[in-house]
């Protein structure tokens, strides 16, 4: 197990965090994923990653094909 707090929710009022176990740095990325498998294809599960971490949690997603979009935090609360 890699992950701590799976779909956590980056909308959340506390400071988010990392989703990268054992991490407690500030959260600057959203990785959007979907398991066929579990997921409705529409469905979007979110992981939060830092700066040093969004390349380790995008390859584990990545090699399950699983990993459908990564956004800055910052432009995932504030779409417009
Ligand atoms: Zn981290």
């Amino acid at each position: 197990m890699i992950l701590n707090v799976p779909g956590s929710d980056p909308s959340s009022p506390s400071s988010p965090i990392c989703s990268a176990k054992g991490c407690r740095a500030d959260a600057v990325w959203v990785l959007a994923w979907n398991n066929p498998k579990l997921h409705t294809p529409e469905r979007r599960k979110t992981w939060l990653a830092c700066e040093e971490h969004r390349e380790h949690l995008s390859q584990f997603l990545g090699v399950r094909g699983f990993l459908k979009d990564v956004v800055l935090l910052e432009d995932w609360e504030s779409p417009e």
